[in-house]
């Protein structure tokens, strides 16, 4: 049975034959500065509501974990990736600060978290990740979908875009419980955009989605020039616009306050400053035992620490 995501019936709507090359080819897209820069802020909201305690991790916690699960990929430069990085951290920094510290509301850990599904349409079945969803004190439930892009889109776009009814639908035959609302959380903003999805918009939804799939079934893949024409992966291959110039890499990186980035410079020196500190105290704990003949070498889970001959402490993966 054939399997479609939102992403890949998106796709498929701005260009069939993008669709073709990424997903009947398998082409491979290289990594991009935005799509990095987002996956690393879901990774730490998800850790934010993973990490099992009655209380939130605090917001220095969660800016210390993005830096663990950030994804250094796709970015042009250091100071590209940089900017990314102040914009993710002040993002969490804004969404923690609403969501958490300045809200009435207990924290709670959400009824799902970043659940992939699977369900079966009958004539396709429907893949994707549903990034959260919640269940108030009355029972009601509500599908929310974190988005990390610098501009707003106009609300009209956003109320006939798929993703969220795929997701109500989804939601009901994966855990049969009554959709109140879904909404979209522009994190960069803190701006929530809801919407309650009739049963008729769930059934013009899962039209769309039998269209789309029949296209695909009898491989109609004929370009389609779009706004997004510009910067598509594979522009030199296309008939139909070989010979635009291509605008990949010219999205501007976030704009960065310099006292940000004086204020950033100063608080890595101060954590390379009590690592160098942790690593001195290591290094003595261990040469200490190993000097006292206890062991020649000694292992962790990540590696082995031994005495080369001159006593110096090597440590090695
Ligand atoms: S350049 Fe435009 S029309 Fe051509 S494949 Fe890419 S998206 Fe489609």
């Amino acid at each position: 049975m054939m399997k479609l995501s939102y992403s890949q019936i998106s796709c498929y709507k701005t260009c069939p034959m993008q669709y073709r090359l990424r997903y009947v080819e398998g082409r491979e897209t290289p990594p991009n500065a935005s799509l990095s820069f987002g996956k690393s802020v879901h990774a730490a909201l998800e850790w934010l509501y993973s990490v099992p305690t009655p209380h939130p991790a605090t917001l220095e916690e969660l800016t210390d974990y993005l830096e663990e699960c950030w994804i250094p990929e796709g970015f042009a430069s250091p100071e590209e990736e940089a900017r990314y990085f102040f914009q993710a951290r002040s993002t969490l920094e804004l969404y923690y600060r609403r969501n958490v510290l300045e809200t009435d509301e207990p924290f709670r850990i959400p009824a799902g978290l970043e659940h992939k599904f699977r369900v079966d349409l009958g004539f396709c079945a429907l893949s994707g990740v549903i990034d959260r969803l919640d269940r108030s004190p009355e029972g009601a439930f509500e599908i929310i979908d974190y988005k990390t892009n610098r501009r707003l889109p106009p609300i009209s776009r956003l109320r006939q875009d798929l993703q969220l009814p795929i997701y109500q639908i989804a939601a009901k035959k994966i855990w049969d419980v009554p959709v109140a609302r879904v909404t979209f959380h522009y994190l960069i903003h803190d701006q929530k955009v809801s919407f309650i999805i009739s049963p008729e918009r769930e059934s013009e939804a899962l039209s769309e989605i039998e269209r789309v799939s029949g296209c695909i079934d009898r491989c109609e893949f004929d370009p389609e020039k779009n706004n997004l024409c510009p910067w598509c992966d594979f522009l030199d291959e296309c008939a139909l616009m070989r010979g635009t110039p291509s605008r990949k890499g010219s999205v501007a990186a976030p704009p960065l306050e310099i006292g940000q980035a004086v204020d950033e410079y100063i608080t890595a020196t101060h954590r390379l400053e009590n690592a160098t500190t942790r690593l001195d105290g290591l290094r003595s704990i261990i040469t200490s035992y190993l000097e006292s003949g206890q062991a020649l070498h000694v292992s962790g889970s990540l590696g082995t620490a031994s005495l080369e001959e001159n006593g110096v402490l090597l440590i090695e993966p």
